[in-house]
């Protein structure tokens, strides 16, 4: 199959690159490198551009014959798009309205859209399955849940048939040490608790600890990358198939702690992490874990890498690498 990848320069799409290739498909990566970086790109054409050009994505769509779609060009920081909601709706609800257009004019049906456990706010109850009500609390959470609304009309009235994702906290990297996350800045939990250990941090801080937790922090359902890469190849192959349009969650059903996770990374790296504890970030809900049983069902998809600290150490491994 030949599969554009947006945002294939990025952290979970550079690894998806890898997934595709090594399933011997034909992908072409499409990235305005604002947060990816051209080197992650390995071994396939990678043509720098934002979604937003509709003149570059009919030039692409009408000289190359694309099966599907699978789209990662987000902004991901909830907390920055509390205080800038514009670019937030503009890079990832504009922006990917104009990529869908692009899809309908040339015919091209098949979509694997990445989006997130933020679309359901503060959960009601846990583990979270994909029929929770949908009460985003932040525009990154409202803007992901406005596309997959979009993408069911769109599947009405176009037959664009999408399979959306929900990640909950994506983490690790590539076993192989091939890619991995480089986030600038960083504002992830485990990357920053690894540059603390490595010393090349400041002390992390720990964004509250009067939460309604067993320790106080807040609770986060970790997946490692390389799973979530593995979930996108089977929804795309499901739409192949003739599937219908879907969402699923992708986690592995343990939350872990903000503390939990921070004596993980002490264990694996073998060095201390230096802390501070500050006050709650704004639009941290306190608990998210996921029940994927759908994914597994019906995508036949399972967890790899589930324990806590495999993801850790293949991050770690990667910014070892990185020095
Ligand atoms: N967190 C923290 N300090 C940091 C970054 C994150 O305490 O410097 C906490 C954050 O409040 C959340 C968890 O770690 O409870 C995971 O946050 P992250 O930003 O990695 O992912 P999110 O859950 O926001 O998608």
């Amino acid at each position: 199959m030949r599969i554009m990848v947006v945002g294939g320069a990025g952290y979970i799409g550079s690894h998806m690159v890898l997934a595709l290739v090594e399933t011997g498909h034909d992908v072409l990566v499409l990235d305005d490198l604002s947060k990816g970086h051209a080197d992650a790109v390995q071994g396939v054409p990678l043509v720098k551009g934002n979604i937003a050009d509709s003149t570059l994505l009919d030039d692409l769509f009408g000289r190359m014959n694309f099966d599907g779609v699978m789209h990662f060009a987000s902004f991901i920081q909830v907390a920055e798009s509390i205080l800038e909601p514009a670019p937030y709706y503009e890079n990832n609800l504009v922006n990917t309205i104009i990529l869908l257009n692009a899809m309908v004019r040339h015919k091209i049906k098949k979509l694997v859209f990445s989006s997130s456990a933020a679309v359901y706010g503060e959960p009601q109850v846990i583990p979270i399955t994909e029929d929770h009500p949908k009460n985003p609390v932040n525009p990154y959470g409202k803007g992901k849940w406005m596309v997959e609304q979009i993408l069911q009309d769109y599947e009405r009235a176009y037959d664009l048939k999408s399979i959306s994702l929900r990640y909950f906290n994506a983490a690790g990297a590539d076993p192989l040490g091939r890619a991995g996350e480089r986030h600038l800045p960083e504002t992830h939990l485990i990357p920053l608790l690894l540059k603390a250990a490595a010393g090349k941090a400041d002390p992390v801080t720990i964004f509250g600890t009067d939460y309604d937790t067993a320790d106080g922090s807040c609770i986060r359902d970790y997946i490692h990358v390389t799973d979530l890469c593995v979930a996108h190849l089977l929804a795309f192959q499901a739409l192949m198939s003739g599937a219908p349009s879907s969402a699923y969650n992708l986690g592995n059903g343990h939350g872990f702690s903000v503390w939990e996770v921070l004596e993980a990374v002490k264990r694996v790296t073998g060095k201390p992490v230096p802390f501070q504890i500050v006050a709650r970030r704004a639009g941290d809900p306190s608990h998210l874990v996921a029940d994927a049983t759908r994914a597994q069902v019906e995508l036949g998809w399972q967890p790899h890498y589930p324990a806590l600290d495999s993801i850790i150490s293949h991050a770690w491994n990667f910014a070892c690498m990185q020095q």
